[in-house]
């Protein structure tokens, strides 16, 4: 046991039983998500992979969901949203099924893409950034990173506008126009395009989809051949 162990016990985010941050019972209540979605209509959708009739030259290649944000899940994320617990996330990653990860593996092997991938975190505004002191998006990035062995980069995507969090707005439509320019890519185009890097746009939570639309839009145009989004829950 790690003396931080023993100053701060863990305790279960679903039951409080002590020990860990997801026991194994509330492991067992985790649901996965029935089916994957297209990113744009977000209807049903092989693999995740957006449907040919949605697709335009800057929308999201696909995304990839693993849990459903209820139970232990949510919890876990609103968590580490507010605390810098790094466990948390540890433990999140950990209890992904490797056959969720493999769907998008796959789809980036088969297109040869899986070489020049990079993980992308949704950045927040630098202000937020400096009171809140970490960005969740990062820390579940690099989380990610070890255990898929992606590199994270955390430089190329820029947010330019200070947004209303999208959980404080209720209407859909306000929540799509308040994502609108918030993104920017540093001045990195021609090595998107030389290196045909894939990018892996991370995030806690699709809730409408606007903010991975966003900011896959802005490396779209900037020349990234193919952007796939990931995020924990749905
Ligand atoms: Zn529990
Ligand atoms: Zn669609």
């Amino acid at each position: 046991m790690h003396l931080l162990d023993l100053l701060f016990p863990k305790r279960c985010l679903g039951c409080g039983k002590w020990g860990r941050y997801i026991c194994l019972s509330c492991f067992h209540s985790i649901k996965l998500l029935p089916y994957l979605k297209c990113p744009v209509c977000e209807r049903p959708a092989v693999d995740g992979m957006t449907h040919p009739r949605c697709r335009t030259k800057y929308t999201l290649d696909g995304l990839t969901s693993f849990f459903r944000y209820d139970g232990v899940i949510k919890k876990a994320i609103k968590t580490i949203k507010y605390r810098y617990v790094t466990d948390i996330v540890t433990e999140v990653i950990d209890v992904i099924p490797n056959s969720s990860f493999s769907i998008f593996q796959n789809i980036l092997n088969s297109k040869f893409l899986i070489m020049n991938c990079i993980l992308v975190p949704i950045p927040l505004h630098p202000s937020r950034y400096r009171s809140r002191g970490f960005n969740q998006a990062e820390v579940i990035a690099s989380a990610l990173s070890k255990r898929l062995d992606i590199p994270v980069n955390t430089t190329l995507l820029i947010r330019t506008e200070k947004t209303t969090p999208q959980v404080e707005m209720k209407d859909r439509d306000k929540r799509l126009m308040n994502m609108k320019g918030v993104f920017t890519v540093k001045n990195n185009s021609s090595m998107l395009r030389c290196n045909n890097v894939t990018i892996l746009l991370i995030d806690d939570v699709f809730t409408t989809g606007a903010t991975l639309r966003s900011a896959a839009s802005v490396f779209k145009h900037a020349g990234a051949p193919f952007v796939w989004g990931i995020t924990i829950a749905q």
